[in-house]
């Protein structure tokens, strides 16, 4: 009875209706990340009453959230809390029939299967390729389905790519184009989050309710400032691509793992992506949210948080200021992009 006055308007939506209330409850998915997008999609999600929301996020909360971050307010931030326990503690509330589990993490290449285990579908709530290319190539290897989303600027897209039926990430998107355009480099409006985060939960309604025939087959991207909107339909996989054509699935060969390294001692960690640096093009980015000091052998920026970060033009980076691996990364992918 209670159930049914919970969910009475999404049950008379009709492809949804009382079969697909009862499917959703049963149903199990993970967003990987618990920020911007991560928060509208877990939000919907448990709102929607599916049976198990699992997500799992690397930072805690910070005053710089609350412009987009739905789920947090400021006590979170006055307390530092990791953001999936704030999640959690919110989500719970909002909805106390469903199972939440927020799970303080790093995604990687350890532990991304043990994350994934019993679930239905994953959600793309990260802010970086390199953990979407990891969440790419393990989810086709395990044949689940995922929903990708990012937005930077004014710009989104999302797609839902499904195993053996779409062809994937990789296909689009090449690995290591980082550009420095991050939402902590040129920022982010919140109503770009929304409407990306929406297109992720409406193809995420559809797969879990069985409604597979309308399945959007296509990548949406969007500019909102400029109402610009673009769809590139699916065609078939690319001929070479090393995940869904190939079956290598690199993110999962270990490389990208091996290019961190906390230096003991020093409070300082090491990433290297193999990618080399203009310092001149980096000096100029890196200067909008620090101070730059430039020498003709690196520079180096000091960040609000407290950290440093020190750039050599042979692909090395180096974050001072901390021995944490994660939170390195997690600086990396603000201000670098990984
Ligand atoms: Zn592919």
């Amino acid at each position: 009875m209670g159930k049914i006055d919970r969910y009475s308007r999404q049950i008379l939506f009709q492809p949804i209706g009382e079969e697909g209330q009862q499917l959703l409850a049963s149903k199990r998915v993970l967003i990987v990340g618990m920020g911007a997008l991560g928060t509208v999609l877990a939000n919907h999600l448990v709102r929607a009453g599916v049976g198990h929301v699992r997500f799992a996020d690397r930072d805690y909360v910070e005053k710089s959230n609350l412009q987009r971050q739905m789920l947090f307010d400021e006590d979170d931030v006055s307390e530092a809390l990791p953001k999936a326990i704030a999640a959690q503690k919110r989500l719970q509330k909002i909805n106390s029939d469903v199972t939440v589990e927020g799970i303080v993490t790093d995604v990687t290449l350890q532990n991304i299967a043990e994350l994934m285990e019993g679930v239905d579908l994953v959600l793309d709530g990260t802010d970086n390729f390199q953990t979407r290319f990891l969440i790419n190539d393990a989810c086709y290897k395990n044949g689940i389905p995922f929903v990708y989303g990012g937005a930077v600027s004014s710009r989104g897209m999302s797609a839902i790519f499904i195993p053996g039926v779409t062809p994937c990430l990789r296909c689009f998107i090449g690995g290591g184009n980082t550009t420095g355009q991050t939402c902590d480099t040129i920022g982010v409006i919140s109503p770009v989050i929304d409407i990306v985060a929406s297109f992720q939960t409406i193809e995420a309604l559809k797969y879990l309710t069985n409604n597979h025939d309308v399945q959007r087959k296509s990548l949406i991207t969007f500019d909102l400032w400029k109402h610009h909107i673009y769809e590139m339909k699916f065609t078939k996989s690319k001929e070479n691509c090393p995940t869904c054509s190939l079956h290598e699935y690199p993110a999962l060969q270990g490389d990208v793992e091996q290019s961190v390294t906390s230096l003991c001692g020093r409070e300082t960690v090491q990433i290297n992506m193999g990618q080399k640096l203009n310092l001149d093009d980096w000096a100029d980015r890196l200067s909008k949210i620090g101070e730059v000091t430039k020498t003709p052998f690196l520079i180096r920026v000091q960040l609000s948080e407290g950290e440093r970060l020190v750039l050599f033009p042979d692909g090395r980076t180096l974050i001072q200021g901390t021995e944490d691996i994660s939170r390195a990364k997690s600086l990396y992918a603000r201000y670098i992009g990984l």
